[in-house]
Order: structure tokens, then sequence, then C-alpha cells
């Protein structure tokens, strides 16, 4: 494994990633009925901003520190922020303690995670919040197997390192399993916008896949070196999603802008399915 999280956390990818993931529960707790929440690539689950892997990239210094700074903060990305802001100082809380911090009683996280240190570590970080089962393995081929989860409400994140050449490939063609599984879940897919045609071919096949309801929000911040777009795939997004969404991210390519041109999109894949007769019955 080369791929640690660390050097990332709280950069401009984990800001789009973690305020939408915030927003969504945010939106499904208001409901009173339980919600699972999966996470396929969890993380080690708490990352130490002043860390020698966190100060080598800086990364959080063009992410999440800039938002922190700002005075007023867009309604839907307030429940992240917050519990961002609810951190020990210097302390960024990866997708298992956000959605830790808003787990209610009722609530299940079933949080996977391959490499043994960092499951260990997710481990000792969720120690105090029994809603979490850290599951250790593979999350591609345990996903399958949770499914459908006995609330039949909630959430799935799949957040690959993306260090195999494959990674689109294999995570299309989970998805596409798990949803046949699933398919009133929530689904949030996060990848980086790197190779277009590769984009563009993932894109394609779940077009293809006629999954219904598919909505894309992407956010470039225009960085001259190195990963200067990514994006999220949702399944069965909120409806509000893009009124409630597009000033928000049109905000965060502002504050999170490193060049000219920072843009962000959301955009209707697919919509949802018209009812067959049978289906309305
Ligand atoms: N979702 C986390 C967050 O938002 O805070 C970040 C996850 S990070 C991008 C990817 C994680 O997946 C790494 O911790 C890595 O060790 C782990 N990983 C890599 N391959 C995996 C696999 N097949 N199944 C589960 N975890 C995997």
């Amino acid at each position: 494994m080369n791929y640690r999280h660390a050097f990332h956390a709280g950069n401009f990818a984990d800001v789009l990633k973690h305020g939408l993931l915030c927003w969504i529960v945010n939106y499904l707790q208001q409901k009173e009925a339980p919600l699972c929440m999966i996470d396929t690539h969890a993380g080690r689950g708490i990352y130490d901003l002043s860390s020698p892997e966190a100060a080598k990239t800086a990364e959080a210094g063009q992410g999440i520190l800039k938002i922190l700074r700002q005075d007023a903060i867009p309604a839907p990305l307030a429940p992240y922020v917050q519990l961002v802001r609810a951190q020990a100082a210097g302390a960024y809380p990866g997708s298992p303690l956000l959605l830790a911090g808003m787990a209610r009683q009722r609530d299940r996280i079933l949080s996977c995670e391959l490499h043994p240190q960092e499951a260990e570590a997710l481990r000792l970080a969720t120690a105090q919040t029994p809603q979490v089962r850290v599951i250790e393995g593979d999350g591609y081929r345990k996903l399958p197997g949770l499914l459908p989860p006995a609330e039949k409400r909630g959430i799935v994140l799949i957040d690959p390192p993306f260090e195999q050449p494959d990674e689109m490939q294999v995570m299309a063609d989970v998805f596409i399993r798990a949803h046949r599984k699933w398919p009133t879940g929530v689904y949030m897919l996060w990848f980086p916008v790197k190779d277009r045609a590769a984009v563009a071919r993932f894109l394609d096949e779940l077009r293809s896949a006629q999954i219904p309801k598919l909505t894309l929000c992407s956010l470039d911040v225009a960085r001259p070196e190195g990963l200067s777009a990514s994006a999220v795939l949702l399944a069965n997004a909120p409806y509000t999603l893009k009124g409630e969404w597009a000033p928000a991210l049109e905000w965060s390519a502002r504050i999170l802008a490193q060049g000219e041109g920072a843009t962000s999109k959301i955009e209707n894949l697919t919509e949802a399915h018209e009812k067959t007769a049978g289906e309305r019955a």
C-alpha cells in the first residue's frame, strides 16, 4: 500500500466529498427511521494536520483551512464545517468520524478498511461510538454482503485510493452490483478527474446500466500542478441537491481557487424512471 489519506486530509476534494456527505446524512435524518451508513474505504478516521505527512503536502491549507477562515458559510456546508470545528485544534475528521459525529443512537455505521494499521487506528478513533463497526478487509468484496441493510434507509460511500489502473472499472462494477441489491439506497462515489476519457467511459457505463437518478457534482480549483479536479457521482440524492448545492459549490470554487478558471458543476446524468403501471400499483 502506498496511499495514505494523511497526505491529503482536508484538501479541496475532501471539502466536496465531506460537505456533500454531511448534508445528505443531515437530510436523511429529518425522518425518524434509523439509517445504515456504509463506508467501503474508510481510512483511519482522524488526521493530525500538523503531522509530517500533512505538512509535506500542505493540502489542507488549500482546502478546509481556507473554508474555516470564512465568516459566512453557505447553509449546505454548515453541518460539515460544524463537525470539523468541533474537533480538537489541528485535527481533521475523515468520513467515519463525520458519520460518527452525526449518528443518532439508532443509526449504524459500517466502516470497511483494508489495511490493518489504518483499521486499528479507526477502531481506536471510534471506540467511544458503539454505532460504528469497523470491518477489516476489502470493502469492494464486503459491500454486496451488507446489502440491503435491515434499516432499508441510508447511504453508501465508495471512496477508493485510485492506486490501481483499473479502479474506475472496479468501482463501476461494484456500484452496479450494489445498486441491483439495494436500488433505493443513496450512493456517493468519489473520483479524481484526471483521465477525462476514463471518466467518460465510467459515466457511459453507468448510463447504459440504466441506473436512474444519477447526479454528478464536480469541482475544479484550477490548481497549476497535481490533481485539480474531482467529482462525486450520486445516486438517489435528495431532490433539493441541485437547487441548494449549485450556489454552495460556486462559492467553494471561488474560495478554494488556486488559479484562474476554477469551476463547479452539477448535472443530472439520468432521470427518475417513469413508473410503470405495475410499479405504481
Ligand atoms: N473515506 C475516507 C475519508 O473520506 O476520510 C478516506 C479514504 S482514503 C481515500 C482510501 C482508504 O481506502 C485508505 O485508507 C486505504 O487504506 C483504504 N483501502 C484501499 N483499498 C481498499 C479496499 N479494497 N477496501 C477497503 N479499504 C481500502
